[in-house]
């Protein structure tokens, strides 16, 4: 077994304490991977609360991590000691069925090993970035492009891909017109990615508070949805809106944004159900979707696609004292545009 050092929570209103986990010993296709940041996804903060049902405490969140390979198992192929590696949402599914085999391990048909509060292929529970060390297997584990730094490396884990693959199903590209739905980590991305793929973007954030840096990652409009008049302008203006937001909002209003055959992806996700008005959806033949992460192919391909369009987020690196206050900010958001956790400071 393998010491660890993380910073856990032990319920939904504690406070993150140090704490020593244990990592397994190498199997033949594991990478034991040292951590160097971990960056803080807003699921981090419905789970550690307890949001999405019940959690087994204590936890260690963190999904957005980046590290360097430290030694490998006996028949791994793909990486070798020194290697700068991440890992997302996932370290293992079936490998079998049908959607694994397409390459979309995210919808195992016998549910993937999430990161963290899963239980994995041992029975044992996993537990997340917030930590020194992970040992996760091959399969499960990413090549960072060596020019993206780290710290920066991190939230494409998770923001990066969950923006990144719904922008691609729904052929986000020249001539569309794509609305992304609030600003935080992963909508950022969104903006970032979707104006790299060509799209023509817009920004729909609750005040014009982040226009400046809305323009600068790239979008060509920016409106604020607390102002009833961003609703009558852009009436059955989009193709694609992909809504970020971590809380419910009207989601019928944005319908309306929609225009023939549109289509809302939905990737934020709050605990509690939605209202959808039928009308809001027929009248002009719209889709409403909703998109989880991404596949490990895709992901790579994310990673790559971020290199070579000088693509990264906008971070703040935190210590791993600094945790609880950065939930609070999250949750207020107070954040530009994702946390990430210098695991050196653990
Ligand atoms: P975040 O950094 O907190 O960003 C969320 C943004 O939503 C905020 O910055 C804010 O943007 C807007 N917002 C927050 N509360 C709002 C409210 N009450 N009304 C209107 N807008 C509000 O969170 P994140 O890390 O990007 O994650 C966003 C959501 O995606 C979370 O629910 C998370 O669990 C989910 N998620 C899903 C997946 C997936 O696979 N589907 C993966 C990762 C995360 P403005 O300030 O611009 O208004
Ligand atoms: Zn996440």
């Amino acid at each position: 077994m393998i010491t660890a050092k993380a910073r856990a929570v032990d319920g939904p209103d504690k406070s993150f304490r140090a704490a020593e986990i244990k990592r397994r010993d190498l199997d033949s296709h594991d990478v034991l991977i040292e951590i160097k940041y971990a960056g803080i996804c807003h699921s981090d903060i419905h789970t550690a609360h307890g949001e999405w049902g019940p959690v087994n405490y204590p936890l260690v969140p963190g999904h957005e991590i980046a590290g360097v390979v430290t030694a490998v198992g006996p028949n791994v192929s793909k990486y070798k000691v020194n290697d700068r590696v991440g890992v997302g949402c996932m370290v293992g599914s079936c490998g079998e069925c049908e959607n694994c085999r397409n390459g979309e391990e995210q919808y195992c048909l016998k549910g993937n090993i999430p990161t963290y509060a899963g239980v994995d292929q041992y029975g044992e529970p996993t537990q997340g970035g917030y930590s020194t060390h992970i040992v996760v297997e091959e399969d499960f584990v990413l090549r960072i492009p060596d020019h993206i730094e780290l710290d920066v490396a991190a939230p494409l884990l998770c923001a990066g891909i969950t923006t990144y693959s719904p922008l691609k199903h729904w052929g986000a590209g020249p001539g569309k017109k794509v609305a992304v739905v609030g600003m935080g980590g992963l909508g950022h991305m969104a903006v970032k990615i979707a104006h790299a793929m060509g799209a023509e973007v817009t920004v729909l954030s609750q005040t014009l508070n982040k226009k400046e840096d809305g323009l600068r990652f790239g979008a060509d409009h920016y409106y604020a949805t607390n102002d009833p008049e961003t609703f009558n302008k852009l009436a059955g203006h989009f193709d694609l809106i992909i809504n970020t937001v971590s809380a419910n909002i009207d989601i019928n209003a944005y319908f309306s944004l929609l225009t023939l055959d549109g289509t809302l992806v939905i990737v934020g996700a709050p605990g509690e159900p939605l209202s959808v008005q039928v009308f809001a959806l027929s009248s002009r033949r719209r889709s409403f979707a909703a998109s989880m992460i991404g596949g490990i192919r895709q992901t790579q391909e994310m990673l790559d696609f971020c290199a070579q369009h000088d693509i990264v987020p906008e971070i703040e690196v935190i210590s791993a004292d600094q945790i609880d206050e950065a939930y609070e900010r999250v949750l207020s958001s107070d954040v530009k545009y994702r946390f990430v956790i210098d695991i050196s400071t653990m």
